[in-house]
C-alpha cells in the first residue's frame, strides 16, 4: 500500500509520463504575481482522449495539445484536459499554457505549508512532498522524473537560482532573464527556484552559494568545511550526481533546511557563525546522492532519504575529528528508547513521514547494518547502491536485494527488526 492517496492530496495522474518541462515566467516581487508559459513533454502510457495535471489556482488560457486548442477545466488542483484526437499509447505528445496568478504555498494536513513561498524580500520554493503545483503543471508523484529547462524574468536587482545549471542571463531595461537548464532527471517536488536579494559566492570548482550579504562573514566560517565533505561523500557514495551544488541562505529564518536538486537552501537562523548548524550542511549535502539521485518509487520509503542523510551527517562528525558513529548511534538509540516505539519506519503513515523517529531510526538501521557486515561490505553496499539506482528510483526492497547480493547473506531479519516492527531491536 501506498502512502494514502489523500494525503498527497490527489496529486498525480496516471496515463502519461512527463520527460521535460520548459517553462519561461516572469516574477514581479513587488506584487508576488508570477506568470508564463508551460511546455509539458510527455508520452503516453495508454491511448489518451483526456489527462489531468496538478496545478495550483492560476487562471489558465490559452491551452494546446500539439498546437491544437484543447478544451480544458481547472478546479481543486486539477487541470483535466480533453483531446480532440487521441493520442495513442507510446506516443509523445505536449502541452502548452498560458497561466498567471499569485502563487501561495499548499495546505497540507501534516505537513505544513509546502511549495511557492513569498519570503520578506524575495521567494522560495521548498516543495518536499507536494509543493510543486504551486507554481507549475506538473504530474506530481515522488517517483516521476524529467528534465527542466526555465527562464525567469525579475528586477534586476534580485539575483535568481534555479534548479540546473544557469546558462544565460540577459538584461533589458529593469529587468534581467535568467535561465537554467537541468539536464539530470528531477522530481517535481526538487524543482526549485530562489529569488532575493543575494550575493554570489564560490566555495569550490562547481560548489556556489547566494548569501544576503550581512551573512556573508559567518557563512564563510560555517560552509568553508563543505569542500572536504563533497570530497567525503564523493569517495564513500560515489561521484556528486549533478553537475553542480548550489547553497541558498535566506534572509528570513526557516523552520528546516531543504534539500532542491543540486541546491539546498538554508534560513538565516542556520548560519550563526560557529559552525553550530554543520551537520545540516552534510545531511542535505549527503540527499543529493539519497533522495535525489537516487529517488523513491513511493513516499512509504522516505527512510531510504532521510535514515541515510542522517547517517551521513554521523559520517562526517566520524570522519572529521568529531564523535564517531558509533557513539552517535548509542546516543540516538537511547534518545529512541525514550520515545514511543509505535512508528514502523519502513512503511510509516503520512503524517509520520518525516518524524524525527525516522530519520534516526533509519540512520541506526544503516548503522546496524555496518555492524553486520563490516566496513568493507559496508561501503561498498553504499556505493553500488547509488550507482545502481543513479537519477532513478527505488524502494526498500531493492537497498535490502543489494545488501544482500554484495553480502551473499540473509539481512531480511535485520531489516525486519529495524524497519518493520516497532520496538526498538
Ligand atoms: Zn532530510
Amino acid at each position: 500500500m501506498p502512502i494514502r492517496d489523500a494525503d498527497l492530496l490527489g496529486h498525480g495522474n496516471r496515463g502519461y509520463r512527463v520527460w521535460h518541462y520548459d517553462l519561461e515566467l516572469a516574477y514581479k516581487p513587488s506584487t508576488g504575481r508570477l506568470s508564463g508559459v508551460a511546455t509539458v513533454s510527455a508520452v503516453a502510457e495508454e491511448a489518451l482522449s483526456a489527462f489531468a495535471l496538478d496545478l495550483g489556482p492560476f487562471t489558465v488560457d490559452r491551452l494546446t495539445v500539439d498546437g491544437k486548442p484543447a478544451r480544458w477545466t481547472h478546479r481543486g488542483g486539477k487541470l483535466r484536459v480533453r483531446i480532440g484526437a487521441p493520442v495513442p499509447r507510446g506516443s509523445l505528445f505536449s502541452v502548452e499554457l498560458r497561466y498567471a496568478g499569485r502563487p501561495a504555498p499548499i495546505r497540507t494536513r501534516h505537513w505544513g505549508e509546502v511549495g511557492w513561498d513569498e519570503l520578506t524580500d524575495g521567494a522560495l520554493v521548498a516543495s518536499q512532498p507536494v509543493g510543486a503545483p504551486s507554481w507549475f503543471p506538473c504530474n506530481d508523484t515522488v517517483s516521476g522524473k524529467a528534465t527542466f529547462r526555465i527562464g525567469l524574468t525579475v528586477p534586476s536587482d534580485y539575483a535568481v537560482l534555479v534548479t540546473g545549471v544557469l546558462t544565460e542571463r540577459s538584461s533589458s531595461g529593469s529587468t534581467t532573464r535568467w535561465e537554467y537548464v537541468q539536464d539530470a532527471p528531477t522530481a517535481c517536488y526538487l524543482a526549485t527556484v530562489q529569488i532575493g536579494r543575494y550575493e554570489s559566492e564560490t566555495l569550490a570548482d562547481g560548489q556556489y552559494a547566494a548569501v544576503p550579504r550581512s551573512l556573508l562573514r559567518s557563512f564563510r566560517h560555517d560552509f568553508g568545511r563543505q569542500p572536504s565533505m563533497m570530497a567525503l561523500f564523493t569517495d564513500l557514495f560515489g561521484p556528486y550526481p549533478f553537475a553542480e551544488y548550489a547553497v541558498v541562505v535566506t534572509e528570513d529564518e526557516l523552520e528546516v533546511p531543504v534539500e532542491a536538486q543540486g541546491l539546498s537552501i538554508f534560513g538565516a537562523n542556520h548560519v550563526d557563525g560557529r559552525r553550530g548548524f554543520e551537520r545540516l550542511v552534510a545531511h542535505e549535502l549527503a540527499h543529493q546522492w539519497f533522495g535525489n539521485s537516487v529517488g523513491l518509487a513511493d513516499w512509504r520509503h522516505i527512510w531510504l532519504n532521510e535514515g541515510f542523510a542522517a547517517y551521513a551527517e554521523w559520517l562526517w562528525s566520524e570522519r572529521s575529528g568529531g564523535r564517531p558513529a558509533a557513539v552517535l548511534a548509542a546516543v540516538a538509540r537511547s534518545h529512541l528508547a525514550g520515545e514511543p516505539q509505535d512508528l514502523v519506519i519502513g512503511d510509516p503513515p503520512a503524517r509520520d513521514m518525516f518524524d524525527d523517529r525516522v530519520y534516526q531510526r533509519g540512520a541506526l538501521t544503516l548503522h546496524a547494518l555496518r555492524e553486520s557486515v563490516g566496513d568493507r561490505a559496508f561501503f561498498a553496499i553504499l556505493a553500488e547502491w547509488t550507482e545502481t539506482y543513479r537519477h532513478a528510483t527505488a524502494s526498500t526492497d531493492d537497498f535490502v536485494a543489494v545488501a544482500q547480493r554484495h553480502t551473499g547473506t540473509d539481512l531480511r531479519p535485520l531489516f525486519d527488526a529495524w524497519l518493520f516492527a516497532a520496538p526498538l531491536p
